[in-house]
């Protein structure tokens, strides 16, 4: 077994004990560079979560009570941990994820930043103080912790998706249980184990790898103790979470899927362009609800832009993501390199050509090479679905309405890169585009200080910022008579 992998707990962390899981069940994590099995997890299960919804619940009297400073030290704390420790996490990360390590070290300075951020905004919970306009009654409005939170986390960014929710319900005194993704749980444990170490006390963080997933989440939702269900993942789990939340109106936090556009004026600088698609699409080899989808290029800089992409992508080092100077990791299972696999094929079979890429390399491992597609026809599938893997599908437009109108023809609303000379342009056009951030001549918009979340079928409310530390409490007013 790998010796990094040897020191990471496997059994389910609940009331900050270790323990099997009450079937005694486990189940595999593959690297996926190798098809190696890393290590066997314990295998939540209902009673498991149920339990886990205990220790919440018995943490969060005193959790809630602390003052903000204190637990702001300990999410500070967490933070400088994370950081020294860096190194550790980016490995564990692409050995479970596939992922190359230069993003793997960028998304654990992410995670670690949602700490940070969140020492910093807990403690500036602020409410208001009123006069009522008919009655004169005082009108105090105040925000209390919302009490036990379900965090289900993805597998494409196991350490930030975990950060970005666990941080922010930590720092408004909630208490959690994180259900990681079953392909990632490692990093989950990981950080889990790195948040005891910094003094989170028993019981306020559980987490709850598990395959039965419909089972467990459904479960705590079903349990009236829960007040909050915070998702990432793709739209159609967070329609059903939705669903369940329905019962006992449990408050949703939905970051889902999306359908980025990268749109290319005709006044762009085409290598500031070329830079920010670089960013927009290969960041996490594509498998990010922000990659850039849909490229939308004036036809008076298409081929300008679309030759020198393919030059760049078609210049990364793909291989296992563990050795230095590679660029493109494997992807993270065989059901997503077989989605690859069969949008391209969609796309070429309708007329899309290839620029780069396409060949699948004869090795083990789920890897797919950067590719670029120009003439992409409109009724090809991979311009309404994710691709979540490193392929660039590219077309051209000539008239600003019309692009804007195919930009906005997705039910997604995450994210929509823009690149102009123009900032007057520039800010016109992001306002008529249909998404909850625009890149403007940005190839990236994350930041633990910016709200992050979708319109449309791609979320309901905001991560990272002082919005994200607000889905975590609720709003009280007391009306006052003195
Ligand atoms: P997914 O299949 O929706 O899974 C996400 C999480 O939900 C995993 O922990 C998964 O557990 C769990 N899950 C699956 N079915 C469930 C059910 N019926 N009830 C409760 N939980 C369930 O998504 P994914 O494939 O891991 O991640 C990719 C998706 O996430 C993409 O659509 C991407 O766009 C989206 N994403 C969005 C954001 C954002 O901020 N908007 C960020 C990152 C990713 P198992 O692993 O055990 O199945």
């Amino acid at each position: 077994m790998n010796m990094l992998v040897k020191d990471i707990p496997t059994r389910l962390y609940i009331g900050g004990e270790w323990r099997d899981a009450s079937d005694g069940g486990r189940f595999p994590v593959e690297n996926p560079a190798t098809g190696e099995i890393v290590a066997e997890v314990a295998n939540g299960t209902v009673a498991d979560a149920i339990a886990a919804v205990d220790a919440a619940d018995a943490a969060f009297p005193s959790w809630a009570a602390r003052s903000p400073r204190e637990r702001s030290e300990i999410l500070r704390k967490a933070f400088e941990m994370m950081i020294a420790d860096k190194e550790r996490f980016a490995r564990l990360n692409t050995i479970e994820n596939g992922k190359a390590l230069p993003d793997a070290r960028a998304e654990t300075v992410y995670a670690a930043e949602f700490f940070r951020w969140f020492a910093e905004e807990g403690v500036r919970n602020r409410g208001e103080i009123g006069i009522a306009p008919a009655s004169g009654a005082r009108m105090i409005v105040h925000h209390k912790p919302a009490g036990i939170g379900v965090l289900v986390t993805p597998w494409n960014f196991p350490a930030a998706m975990g950060a970005r929710k666990i941080a922010p319900a930590l720092a408004a005194g909630c208490t959690v249980v994180v259900k990681p993704a079953s392909d990632t749980p490692l990093t989950m444990l990981a950080m889990a184990a790195l948040l005891e170490n910094a003094g989170v006390p028993k019981g306020v963080v559980n987490v709850l790898p598990s395959r039965s997933s419909g089972k467990v989440v459904d479960a705590m939702l079903k349990d009236p103790r829960v007040r909050v269900i915070s998702f990432t993942g793709s739209t159609e789990v967070g329609r059903k979470l939705l669903k369940s939340a329905a019962d006992n109106i449990v408050t949703p936090a939905m970051e889902l899927g999306g359908n980025a556009p990268f749109i290319v004026c005709k006044d762009a600088d085409v290598d500031a362009a070329v830079d920010g698609a670089m960013i927009a699409k290969m960041r996490n080899i594509g498998e990010a609800c922000t990659a850039a989808n849909r490229f939308l290029v004036h036809d008076a800089v298409h081929d300008d832009f679309a030759g020198k992409l393919a030059r760049r992508m078609g210049a990364m080092k793909i291989g296992n993501g563990l050795e230095e100077g590679v660029e493109v990791g494997s992807l993270v299972n065989a059901e997503t390199r077989d989605k690859v696999i069969e949008l391209v094929r969609d796309a070429t079979a309708k007329g899309a050509r290839i620029l780069t890429g396409g060949n699948i390399p004869n090795s083990p491992g789920y890897f797919y090479p950067p590719t670029v597609l120009v003439d992409v026809p409109d009724n090809a599938n991979l311009l309404k679905e994710e691709i979540f893997g490193p392929v660039a599908a590219i077309q051209r437009f000539t008239d600003e309405d019309d692009m804007i109108r195919r930009a906005n023809a997705t039910e997604y609303g995450l994210v929509a890169y823009l690149y102009t000379r123009d900032l007057q342009r520039g800010l016109r056009l992001s306002e008529r585009l249909e998404s909850g951030m625009v890149g403007l001549n940005r190839g990236i918009v994350s930041d633990p200080a910016a709200p992050f979340g979708g319109v449309k079928q791609s979320g309901l409310g905001r991560e990272g910022s002082h919005e994200g530390l607000m889905e975590f409490l609720e709003t009280q007013y007391i009306a006052v008579n003195w």
